[in-house]
C-alpha cells in the first residue's frame, strides 16, 4: 500500500501519470501538471524509491510507480464523480482542493464506489478513470444503483447521472434535447427502437447511445 506516501510523492506520481498519458515523459513539463512544485531532490526520491526512471530528461512510471500512480488517480478521478453524480455539486462547489480529491475515497471502499456509480469510464473532466477489481469481474452488476440507460426495463423510472463522453457532438445534441445530467427520464419503449420519456418529450434513441448514458435508479415521486 502506499498510504505511508507523503502528499509531495502522491502528487509528483499523479503528474508523472497524467504527463504520460498526454504521451509526454518531459520532465521539464511536470511542474505544469503537478500540484507541488517537482523539485530534483523529490523526483530523486521518487527514482529512489523505484516508482520512476529518469533518462536524458525523461521521467518515467516504472511498473511499481504504474500500480501507485493509477490507485491514486482512481480514487482520485471516482471521488470526483462522486461528488458530481451523487452529491449533485459542482466541483467547484465542493470546495474540495484538486490535490485532495483522493482523500474523499478510503482504499477500502474504492470499488465499492465505483460499482455503486456503475464503474464509470470517465471523470468530469473526461480523463479515463483506471479501471479496478470490480471493473474486470462480469460487466453485470445487478443491483448497482448507477447503470446504463439501456439497462432499464419498460416503464421504469430513473435520473440521469451522466453521460460517458467520448463523443461531444453527440452529446451536445442529447443536451440540446435535454437529456442532461439531473433530468428524470422513463423508458418508453425498447423495441424495435429506443424511445424515453424526458419530462415532456419523447426521444428515439441509438441502442449504442443509450448505453452511454448512465442514470441514476431512485425513486422520483411526483416528478415526471
Ligand atoms: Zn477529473
Ligand atoms: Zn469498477
Amino acid at each position: 500500500m502506499h498510504n505511508w506516501l507523503s502528499q509531495e510523492i502522491v502528487e509528483v506520481l499523479e503528474a508523472v501519470w497524467t504527463n504520460e498519458e498526454r504521451g509526454n515523459a518531459d520532465a521539464a513539463e511536470l511542474c505544469a501538471v503537478a500540484m507541488t512544485d517537482v523539485t530534483e531532490e523529490l523526483l530523486a526520491t521518487c527514482e529512489r524509491d523505484g516508482y520512476v526512471t529518469r533518462h536524458n530528461g525523461e521521467v518515467k512510471l516504472t511498473p511499481l510507480g504504474r500500480q501507485t500512480a493509477g490507485e491514486i488517480i482512481r480514487r482520485h478521478r471516482l471521488a470526483e464523480r462522486l461528488v458530481v453524480d451523487v452529491l449533485g455539486m459542482t466541483l467547484e462547489e465542493s470546495e474540495a482542493d484538486a490535490c485532495e480529491f483522493e482523500h474523499l475515497l478510503a482504499p477500502n471502499v474504492t470499488d465499492a464506489i465505483c460499482t455503486l456509480l456503475g464503474h464509470p469510464r470517465f471523470c468530469p473532466h473526461n480523463h479515463p478513470i483506471p479501471e479496478g477489481a470490480c471493473c474486470r469481474q462480469t460487466e453485470e452488476r445487478v443491483n448497482s444503483l448507477v447503470t446504463s440507460l439501456d439497462r432499464l426495463n419498460v416503464g421504469e423510472q430513473a435520473q440521469v447521472a451522466y453521460v460517458s463522453a467520448d463523443n461531444f457532438p453527440r452529446i451536445q445534441k442529447l443536451f440540446a434535447l435535454g437529456l442532461a445530467p439531473g433530468v428524470p427520464v422513463k423508458v418508453h419503449q425498447k423495441t424495435p427502437s429506443y424511445v424515453i420519456q424526458c419530462d415532456e418529450t419523447q426521444i428515439a434513441l441509438e441502442r449504442d447511445i443509450a448505453r452511454n448514458i448512465y442514470v441514476w435508479r431512485r425513486a422520483i415521486n411526483g416528478a415526471a
